[in-house]
């Protein structure tokens, strides 16, 4: 009885190291798809600019003396290496996020002080677009990387203000609630349809919705967001109706001074 015991032991051991195994081998499985996955989604994004710079460049080489076709075909150019720098910019940002060795910087950050220079920043865009933006803060203290932080109310306050339509509002507060900080973007915009809603965090990800698709981007901006704030130890969530507007609420642990 005893010696099948230690045989019953000995084969539960290997069981779970073959299990830890196979573990590990599908975790890397999983890696790999992703990797695939991304690669294939970033020649996708980087075809069309580029193949429209081409296309024009060649236009360009054969007829050169016709001054429209000459302007039109380098404002195209213009405009496709413009998509270009952007998303190589998005893509440097959204890679150096996963790379453990850039130490992440952990500093006391206010989030409504960031806030206000974000939202100090958009101004302009906004009155331009004829959108009013407004701040409610109040101190709303955590520990994490003052850049990474300025990047996520950045491209919050971006996003709400080029998807709202002119005379529309964005009203952005930062409070503490208990021990989370809160910082919530509500704008009165084209709004967000429940499907796109769930693949909004995806790299990559742009809504087909006409209206959204009449504004420039790269897709990458949201999934940079959550990328950041998962680091944080937060969460993100959206609420939004299509044609009504949208709120997008980030939620950190606040900083607790003992
Ligand atoms: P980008 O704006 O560069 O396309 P993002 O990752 O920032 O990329 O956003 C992804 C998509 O989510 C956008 O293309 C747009 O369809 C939708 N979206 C984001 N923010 C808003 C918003 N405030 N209102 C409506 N749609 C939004």
């Amino acid at each position: 009885v005893q010696e099948m015991g230690h045989d019953l032991g000995t084969m539960i051991e290997t069981a779970q190291e073959l299990r830890r195994e196979h573990r590990v081998a599908r975790d890397l499985q999983e890696l790999d798809h992703a990797r695939s996955r991304l690669t294939a989604t970033v020649s996708h994004e980087l075809k069309s600019p580029l193949m429209a710079v081409r296309a024009n460049v060649e236009l360009l080489e054969e007829a050169p003396g016709d001054p429209e076709l000459h302007e039109h075909a380098l404002s195209a150019v213009a405009r496709g290496t413009e998509r270009l720098q952007r998303l190589v910019d998005g893509l440097r940002r959204f890679s150096r996020l996963g790379d453990p060795r850039e130490a992440r910087v952990r500093r006391l950050v206010d989030l409504a002080a960031v806030t206000e220079q974000a939202v100090a920043l958009s101004a302009a865009t906004a009155t331009h677009r004829g959108v009013a933006l407004s701040h409610h803060r109040a101190a709303a203290v955590v520990l994490g990387d003052p850049d990474e932080l300025d990047q996520v109310v950045l491209n919050l306050v971006d996003n709400a203000v080029k998807y709202t339509p002119r005379g529309g509002q964005v009203l952005v507060t930062t409070a503490r609630h208990g021990h989370d900080v809160e910082l919530s973007v509500s704008d009165t915009g084209i709004g967000i349809s429940e499907e796109d809603q769930a693949r909004l965090f995806t790299e990559f990800f742009r809504s087909t919705d006409n209206a959204a698709r009449l504004e420039p981007g790269t897709g990458l901006g949201l999934s940079i967001v959550d990328r950041i704030v998962r680091a944080h130890d937060g969460r993100i969530d959206v609420e939004s109706a299509l044609g009504v507007g949208s709120t997008f609420r980030v939620t950190l642990p606040a900083f607790e001074d003992a």
